[in-house]
């Protein structure tokens, strides 16, 4: 029998579709399916101007038959079939799509019957089908199209044309044998003959297409135990078929919104997500307007435990007309809500030929800045109306809020600040810098922190009574990060923020600022001693604008602070063995104080034992541990005795 030719260029078109196109072999099931999809729409289609069509919705079906025995993979449908034409048109020209074709004759057509919105035609490159001889060697298609009585049967091995004669068909429809390809040793084609494989496969591209996917499946049960078994009964199998439908079919997401209750959101979240909690939050918006496209969002109860690793992919699952593109596309969720989870649909997306990726992004633009309008919207919900919950979502994700709001120079602040908690002198609970300034009393002009390891350290800060007892509200920042956070908002509604412990966090008088100069200089000597006491340890000695009744805290000089230095030795850089410069500030008005200036004049080796205790207090005051604890303890007893 006479061969037809592919044209010549059809050729290495074809080689590249074969080899290089792709980059996962197993999509050419969803291809095959995609196209027997389209094949039963186009006829649904029909039924629905042409009374003469008498199959029903229900009776159509795609099913998969695998046969070991004679190694190939039968893909059949109850579509509209093909021509001896439509084959040698459709499936002779590469890049052709009879599918592009039929979805713009129907979108000219002059007005669209009733039903036939839930026409949704998958195809459109034209190339879907070729991707078969990435697992095949060769290809047989028979087929039998809707209001003809002969039926044709096309066959290529995918190098060297096709031949194409009539063939016996029943039923009006497709028939796709694959000849699998032997397994190699890189490939094992064989899988794609395995019914648990081409389950997995119609899961995980072809769940949502609408028409029913079959397939002869068995199961093997342990028989029953008689009740007479003996001792050494051993429990006996049994196998039995069964004809199975593998696809769910109609997807959540297409659902009205109304119509589906929470268990379905959270059972679906957690089958989809492999999480064992229920989501903290649902969102499922239907966007129209620069596109349209259908998205569920869920937040998450929990960080996963790869979360904070480099191992972490984030991304949505991007579906077009319910055949699922890409598993987790990255580009539509901003890293600072990484955490989201969910899945995209829309037919506009700019698909790639592949159909694996997309080729520009502007449409994912679009997208990546709606779910972060609409994340954010429902977590600023849930801290107004659930706060219990969004402490849970807090524990979770609070780093990631927080490095995301610190990234990029601050980029992201203005969506991110309204989110973030912290918890501060006012009591137990977490606050929201909102809610901290509609608290601040007249006359307090800045948003006040104190820097510390845990709010109990903080709560001890002698640095904190000045700016309490003024009735301010002070934030405790124990996280590293939380510094930098204020660093990078700068300030809040106009407010600045200032550390509790810096001298000029509060405003003084000119008249205070003297008083403060003169007393610093008649204590001058006892300054000295301290200073000299304690060598390059610190690098100055001060009266303390900021205690109270405290008697000695530590804070710095210059740009690093002694928060920051802990940050970064923890993060295992040690800045060019950089220190924060350690001040040790001393009250003048304490007993302690007195008691300093007294052994300071009578006798100066106490003193010096008086000076390195009050460093090491200070030390311990500020979180970070006596340095020398031998030396410690040996000084507190030759104080004590
Ligand atoms: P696409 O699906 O992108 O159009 P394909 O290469 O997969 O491209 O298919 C080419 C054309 O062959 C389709 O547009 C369709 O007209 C026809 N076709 C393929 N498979 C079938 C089928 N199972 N039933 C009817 N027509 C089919």
């Amino acid at each position: 029998m006479a061969k037809k030719q592919f044209k010549a260029e059809s050729k290495r078109l074809l080689d590249m579709m074969i080899n290089s196109i792709y980059t996962h072999r197993e999509i050419f099931l969803r291809e095959l399916i995609s196209n027997a999809s389209d094949a039963v729409d186009k006829l649904a289609y029909r039924a629905l101007t042409d009374d003469k069509v008498a199959v029903k919705r229900k009776d159509f079906q795609i099913n998969l038959i695998p046969d070991k025995a004679a190694g190939t993979l039968t893909v059949t449908d109850n579509g509209i079939g093909m021509t001896k034409e439509e084959l040698e048109k459709n499936l002779g020209t590469i890049a052709r799509s009879g599918s592009l074709q039929f979805k713009q004759e129907m979108e000219k057509a002059e007005k669209t019957p009733k039903g036939a919105k839930n026409v949704d035609i998958i195809g459109q490159f034209g190339v879907g089908f070729y991707s078969a001889f990435m697992v095949a060697d060769t290809v047989t298609v028979r087929s039998k199209a809707y209001g003809s009585d002969e039926a044709w049967e096309w066959q290529s091995d995918g190098a060297d044309g096709y031949t194409l004669e009539p063939c016996e068909k029943e039923s009006v429809g497709t028939e796709i044998i694959l000849h699998i390809k032997p397994d190699t040793e890189e490939e094992k084609y064989s899988e794609y003959l395995e019914t648990y494989r081409l389950q997995e496969l119609v899961k995980k591209y072809s769940d949502y297409v609408h028409t029913p996917i079959r397939m002869e499946v068995s199961h093997t049960h342990m028989k029953e135990r008689p009740a007479d078994a003996g001792e050494d009964y051993r429990p006996e199998y049994e196998t039995h078929t069964e004809v199975e439908t593998l696809n769910s079919m109609v997807p959540l997401w297409q659902r009205q919104k109304s119509r589906v209750k929470q268990e379905e959101y959270d059972q679906f979240y957690k089958e989809k997500f492999a999480d064992w909690e229920e989501p903290l939050a649902t969102i499922h918006v239907s966007a129209e307007g620069q596109m349209e496209y259908k998205t569920l969002l869920f937040i998450p109860a929990h960080a996963p435990f790869d979360y904070y690793s480099k191992d972490y992919e984030k991304g949505l699952q991007l579906y077009s007309s319910g055949v699922l593109i890409m598993d987790k596309c990255p580009e539509v969720v901003p890293d600072h809500f990484s955490f989201v989870k969910g899945v995209v649909d829309s037919q506009d997306l700019p698909l790639n030929i592949s159909r694996e990726t997309l080729q520009h992004t502007r449409a994912l633009h679009i997208i990546e800045s709606n779910v972060e309008k609409k994340v954010k919207a429902e977590l600023l919900k849930l801290q107004k109306e659930d706060r219990e919950k969004y402490l849970k979502f807090w524990k979770g994700f609070a780093r990631q809020l927080k490095y995301g709001t610190v990234n990029q120079y601050g980029a992201k602040k203005e969506v991110l600040q309204d989110l973030l908690l912290f918890r501060s002198s006012g009591g137990e609970e977490f606050t929201t810098l909102k809610e901290y300034v509609e608290r601040m009393p007249e006359g307090q002009e800045s948003i006040f922190y104190l820097c510390a390891e845990s709010v109990e350290l903080a709560r001890a800060l002698p640095q904190a009574e000045r700016v309490l007892d003024k009735g301010y509200e002070i934030l405790y920042f124990t996280d590293e990060v939380d510094e930098f956070v204020a660093q990078t908002l700068m300030q809040y509604e106009g407010k600045s923020f200032k550390s509790a412990a810096d001298p000029d966090a509060l405003p003084e008088t000119e008249e205070e600022k003297t008083q403060a100069e003169q007393k610093t200089e008649a204590n001058r000597p006892v300054l000295d001693f301290v200073k000299e006491a304690l060598g390059d340890r610190v690098s100055d000695v001060r009266l303390s604008r900021v205690l109270k009744s405290g008697a000695v805290c530590m804070t710095t000089d210059g740009p690093l602070s002694l928060e920051m230095e802990k940050y970064f030795r923890k993060m295992g850089d040690d800045m060019g063995g950089m220190k924060a410069q350690r001040v040790l500030e001393l009250n003048a008005d304490s007993p302690v104080y007195s008691a300093l200036c007294q052994a300071v004049a009578q006798d100066p080796e106490k003193a010096k034992k008086y000076a390195e205790l009050l460093y090491d207090q200070a030390l311990i005051i500020a979180g970070l541990g006596v340095e020398d604890t031998a030396r410690y303890t040996e000084l507190v007893c030759s104080l004590m005795v």
